[in-house]
């Protein structure tokens, strides 16, 4: 198996950013950020990230509000913060012992194996629900069962290639995202067919059983940009786990049984304590997040006066051509498409 595949590998690699200047930093980088992301979105990100940070000590020195600047638009934020932490916590050297790197935050059993092996060699192979897809055709397995898996995981270590286990690891990558992918298979073209179970039983897609694909949650949400004296107000989001560190302006969930211009009214009373009488309606917007979808009423308010102003969270007043200074959620850039459309 090794053969047929590093040989179609060397052939056909993805020229990828962070297959050049390799270092156990870039690496794990590169591996944080393709968590979850496709490769085509992380690319720009990753690039401008090393060019910001080109190694561990100046990711050591950098402050958050910088680096989750870099992040935005990227989500999934706490893989940001996780990072930011991690690289305090590293004394001088990247570690490169399997029980060191899993201690850091935001590092688990995948992301500790695929930097050993890519970055220091090391005998190990990070499997992922690509290569877990692999194993399963390879080996004609359909249910996915812890056993199932822990079978696939000893085939693909049993075949590992110790001379070049970073090699592997990428092969089975790129194998995974062009040729064996989820919902098509270029069998004829895959150095693996010869041992493929699978692709023996003419419907490699079948293996493993795909899953039923489970309908998000929409929420309604009431948001308002709250202008006085020619700026805005704008608040972060701290404490919470979903879009920490990054700017909003002030709203929240519609209540049953409650207009959006009602639920407008009473978030912006709750999170600020400024009471507006007329939202002006401006439009409408859908963003779907990894597990969940918002259908957002974007409002203008103009207060008469904010001197009973309290809000429990960092805020600040600024003028709107300045907002892309200040690292907003993806949803948040469309509802400055709306204001733009304003004059
Ligand atoms: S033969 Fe087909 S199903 Fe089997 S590993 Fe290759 S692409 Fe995947």
């Amino acid at each position: 198996m090794q053969n047929e595949l590093l040989n179609w590998f060397y052939q056909n690699k993805r020229d990828l950013p962070w297959r050049h200047g390799r270092s156990p930093y870039r690496v794990w980088v590169s591996e944080i950020m393709l968590q979850q992301t496709q490769v085509k979105t992380v690319i720009p990100y990753y690039k401008k990230w090393i060019k910001k940070y080109p190694t561990l000590k100046s990711f050591k020195e950098s402050n958050f509000d910088d680096v989750i600047k870099i992040w935005e638009g990227l989500g999934y934020y706490s893989r940001c913060q996780n990072m930011f932490n991690a690289a305090k916590l590293i004394k001088s050297s990247f570690p490169n012992d399997y029980d060191d790197l899993i201690k850091l935050p935001g590092i688990g059993d995948y992301t500790a194996k695929t930097i050993l092996a890519i970055a220091f060699k090391k005998n190990f192979v990070g499997v992922d629900t690509n290569l877990e897809r692999i194993g399963y055709r390879i080996l004609g397995l359909k249910t996915k069962t812890k056993r199932n898996h822990n079978r696939v995981i000893r085939f693909l270590e049993e075949n590992q290639c110790t001379e070049n286990p970073g090699d592997y690891n990428e092969a089975l990558m790129d194998l995974g995202s062009s040729l064996c992918k989820a919902s098509i298979t270029y069998c004829n073209r895959c150095p693996l067919k010869n041992i493929c179970k699978a692709y023996t039983y003419s419907s490699p897609t079948l293996y493993p059983t795909p899953k039923v694909s489970k309908k998000i949650s929409i929420y309604d949400i009431a948001i308002s940009v709250i202008e006085y004296q020619n700026k805005v107000l704008i608040m972060k989001r701290q404490n919470t786990k979903f879009l920490s560190g990054l700017w909003e302006f002030p709203g929240g969930k519609i209540e049953k049984n409650e207009t959006a211009i009602q639920s407008i009214i009473r978030e912006v009373k709750e999170e600020t304590n400024l009471s507006i009488s007329n939202p002006v309606f401006l439009g409408n917007i859908t963003h779907k997040y990894s597990h969940f979808g918002v259908n957002i009423s974007l409002f203008i308010s103009f207060p008469k006066s904010i001197k009973s102003i309290n809000i429990d969270q960092e805020y600040k007043w600024i003028k709107i051509n300045d907002i892309l200074n200040y690292p907003l959620p993806k949803a948040n850039h469309k509802m400055l498409d709306i204001l733009k459309k304003l004059d």
